[in-house]
């Protein structure tokens, strides 16, 4: 159990965050916002200039489809259930958001605020310049950029993590939204990671 700061109750200076509280859904996004809490509330008791702010769980989550991924988005109460707020109503804002459009960039799978763009160090440097921001849905139609970027961040980062069957199929969503062409950087890491997935299959 943690509170809205991630302090345990009844055991001082301890606090939670993540999968080990009791929050009831499990995400690496939320765990990020959970340890934002946490990490604000000790450093506040310890002296620094800063206010705490609360846990407010926003559950961000890419939907793979085969083509351009599908985004979603919903502000959770303290049950973990989606938040219709009268304030939301009246804004005309509903909790919970479906896009084809980025709705937070970078559009990293862990959706956190200094994580996502820590994740996508391995894209260029304009992608990871500064923290998480959310989007407003846009309108449809322009969205092949933003999906063709976001699978290529997804190559890379599976890559990186040594999973080369999931970076080729991320690579194939990529060429998909570009009738089949890739760049020629892209089919040498294609190629490149062909053969690695290749040498862990053979065994030794
Ligand atoms: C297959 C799968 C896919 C997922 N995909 C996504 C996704 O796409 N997006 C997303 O947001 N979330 C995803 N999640 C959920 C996400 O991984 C977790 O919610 C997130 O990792 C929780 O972070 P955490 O720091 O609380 O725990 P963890 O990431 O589990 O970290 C806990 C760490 O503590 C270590 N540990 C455990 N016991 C001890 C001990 N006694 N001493 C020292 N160290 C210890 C563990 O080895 C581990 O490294 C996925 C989960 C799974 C299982």
């Amino acid at each position: 159990m943690s509170g809205p700061y991630g302090r345990v109750p009844d055991v001082p200076d301890v606090f939670a965050a993540g999968d080990a509280t009791t929050f009831p859904l499990k995400q690496g996004g939320l765990a990020t916002q959970q340890a934002d809490a946490a990490a604000e509330a000790i450093a506040a008791e310890l002296g620094a200039a800063v206010e705490p702010t609360p846990f407010r769980p926003v559950l961000r989550g890419l939907l793979m489809t085969g083509g351009a991924p599908l985004y979603l988005r919903s502000a959770l109460s303290a049950a973990g259930d989606p938040e219709e707020t009268s304030a939301r109503r009246t804004a005309r804002r509903p909790a919970s958001e479906v896009s084809r459009r980025a709705l937070w960039w970078p559009p990293s799978k862990i959706a956190g605020r200094y994580l996502a763009p820590l994740l996508a160090t391995a894209r260029p440097p304009l992608l990871s310049a500064s923290q998480m921001q959310d989007y407003r849905p846009g309108p449809e139609g322009a969205d092949r950029d933003d999906a063709y970027e976001l699978a290529l961040m997804l190559a890379e980062e599976d890559a990186a993590m040594g999973d080369y069957g999931q970076a080729l199929r991320a690579l194939d969503a990529a060429s998909a939204l570009t009738g089949g062409v890739l760049p020629a950087e892209w089919t040498q890491r294609r190629d490149a990671w062909r053969a690695a997935r290749e040498s862990a299959q053979t065994p030794a």
